[in-house]
């Protein structure tokens, strides 16, 4: 919770302040490479074995233009660019780091210029030199297909642009114009597609913002909802269930206990003399007394039962799938587990220690019936229990 809301925070500044820097602050950083490294590395290994296929069909070119360095072409293109390329695209696909998937990617560029170089250098074919007007399509790969992050575009652009200058100038046949010509075309190649790298890579990171600011809001709400609905449905002095979780879960148990034929039982259980303890002891003294008791009675009744402060001192327990038998017993053990507890009540002149008595009533419920007349029927035998002398149960005899 904390850290989201510190996430959240740190998200909104970096939509507040957007600057130009193609980073984020660090704690957003680990977060968008956390939630984009996957998707990313595979669809950088896509891009990569289609690049490598059309950059093996490329032989079809070297075929027709130098037929004399086709071996070489061979051995380079299916050779060399592939055992270097699809071992870096099998370590791309399994996961590394972001920084090692960004070199080992950028490599690949950088290697396949490093190749088509080596091709048409080693033809001395009329024509083996008009190739190098098309190596701008490395720079598209590595730039706009891979989306390589911007500061690596640039570092391989650079790189690449370096290394065909060398091979370029040291190529004899190829006239003083053209390389002027493949040289000017190849840095204004890499910078359009360096534009449009970091373009491509501010609005990834921008809609990623704003992604991720709305699934966090939205985890806020429905944490907000979540809690409210929880503080609605308990009560703040006992921090068990209140009447408003009773009268929603009432209506639930009644209609499974009409579908499974299964009889339904409630119990109200009320504190003895109370008014006399808060009298003697005081308020204060008297609330954590209804503390006491209230944990008492969720501790020990079943899992399945329903624990309720219904108001004042007075509790009330409803029990899915519960024959008047049962009920019994666990009304008994109820009563018991008060008196255990040993609560001095020096108010209460017959006992000397807090103790409750308990109405119980089992239906099974029909649409006939309403879901009140289950409560009605345990008030009533509350009152018989404390009729008998407190401290005692009271079960209403059952009718189905
Ligand atoms: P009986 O044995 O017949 O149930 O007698 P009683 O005194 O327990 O019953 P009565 O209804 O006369 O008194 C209930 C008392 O419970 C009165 C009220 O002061 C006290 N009470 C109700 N709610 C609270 C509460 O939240 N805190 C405290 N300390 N006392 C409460
Ligand atoms: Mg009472
Ligand atoms: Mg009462």
């Amino acid at each position: 919770m904390a850290d989201s809301n510190a996430l959240l925070k740190a998200v909104e500044e970096e939509l507040t302040k957007r600057s130009l820097r193609l980073r984020f602050t660090e704690m957003v950083e680990v977060r968008f490479e956390a939630d984009t490294q996957q998707q990313r590395s595979r669809n950088m290994v896509w891009a990569g074995l289609i690049s490598a296929l059309i950059y093996v069909l490329f032989l079809f070119n070297d075929y027709s233009f130098r037929p004399d360095a086709f071996t070489t072409a061979v051995l380079l293109r299916a050779g060399l660019m592939l055992a270097v390329g699809l071992p870096i695209l099998w370590w791309v696909y399994r996961g590394v780091t972001p920084a090692l998937r960004e070199a080992m990617m950028s490599m690949t560029v950088i290697t396949a210029m490093v190749i088509s170089c080596m091709i048409f250098a080693a033809s001395s074919a009329p024509y083996s030199y008009l190739d190098v007007f098309s190596f701008g399509l490395i720079l598209v790969v590595g730039n706009i297909v891979y989306s390589l992050r911007f500061g690596y575009a640039c570092v391989s652009s650079i790189i690449s642009i370096l290394i065909m200058l060398v091979f370029v100038v040291s190529y004899e046949p190829m006239p003083i114009e053209a390389k002027r010509l493949a040289m000017f075309t190849i840095v204004a190649k890499a910078m359009f597609t360096l534009v449009a790298n970091y373009r491509l890579e501010f609005s990834e990171r921008n809609s990623y913002l704003l992604v991720l600011r709305e699934k966090l809001r939205a985890g806020y709400y429905l944490q907000d909802n979540q809690k409210l609905s929880y503080l609605s449905m308990t009560d703040p002095l006992t921090d068990i269930s209140n009447r408003r979780k009773f009268d929603a879960i009432l209506p639930i148990r009644w209609q499974e206990g009409i579908d499974r034929n299964e009889s339904l039982g409630l119990m109200v259980v009320d504190i003895d003399h109370f008014k006399a303890y808060n009298d003697y002891y005081g308020h204060l003294q008297g609330d954590q007394c209804l503390r006491q008791v209230s944990a008492a009675l969720q501790v020990n009744s079943r899992n399945s039962d329903l624990v309720v402060r219904f108001g004042g001192e007075e509790f009330v327990i409803l029990m899915p799938s519960t024959s008047s038998h049962v009920a019994r017993q666990e009304a008994e053990r109820l009563r018991h587990s008060i008196e255990a507890l040993q609560i001095p009540h020096q108010g209460c002149l017959e006992r000397n220690i807090i103790t409750v008595s308990v109405g119980a009533a089992v239906i099974t419920p029909t649409i006939a019936l309403m879901p009140n007349e289950l409560l009605a029927r345990a008030d009533l035998a509350l009152y018989e229990a404390k009729r008998q002398g407190r401290n005692c149960i009271w079960v209403a005899s059952s009718v189905d």
